[in-house]
């Protein structure tokens, strides 16, 4: 995991950046003040839409468990099979809503009151600048974006979302 330097002060812009979930470093984060951890599903805890919870990364995060207080799932996945994930994780799912989704702020403020803590000690930690990212920011959070873990769906591939993301990066980075 590496800080990141900004050229702008642009929500669009994580404060770290790591290869994969595995790769953040979670004392760090608790040495910034984090206390509570936001996890994306799709493509940062598990490939797109999967259930199956890599042992290895479930290993990992029960490790992290000594350096902050509580987790939780925080998913736009529209499929109702989260649970599975949450029990493998022991880490409940904030339930998004009609209008209450990522990167709406509406969803944010739900993860906030969830954990009952101030927006800067929780850390978002996904896959997507806009989504994960950019809402996190906007909500004050400490924000970790992970490279895409296996192959965006169908809709992601159309819209060529990462070729978006890596210009807004690179336009943005030191
Ligand atoms: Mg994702």
């Amino acid at each position: 995991m590496r800080e990141v330097s900004r050229k702008s002060d642009s929500s669009f812009i994580p404060d770290f950046m790591a290869k994969s979930l595995i790769d953040v470093d979670f004392r760090v984060l608790k040495e910034r003040g984090v206390r509570y951890v936001a996890i994306d599903a799709d493509s940062t805890l598990v490939p797109y839409r999967s259930t199956k919870l890599d042992p290895k990364v479930k290993q990992f995060l029960h490790k992290q468990r000594r350096y902050i207080k509580d987790w939780c799932i925080a998913s736009n996945r529209v499929t109702n099979n989260l649970h599975i994930l949450s029990k493998a994780l022991h880490a409940p799912v904030v339930p998004t809503g009609i209008i209450a989704r990522k990167p709406r702020q509406r969803y944010f403020q739900r993860i906030i009151k969830h954990f009952d803590a101030s927006p800067g000690e929780i850390a978002m930690v996904g896959d997507k600048l806009l989504a994960d990212i950019w809402g996190g920011n906007r909500a004050g959070m400490v924000t970790v974006w992970v490279e895409q873990l296996g192959d965006d769906g169908l809709h992601d591939r159309l819209i060529r979302v990462r070729d978006w993301e890596q210009r807004m990066i690179n336009k943005r980075l030191k």
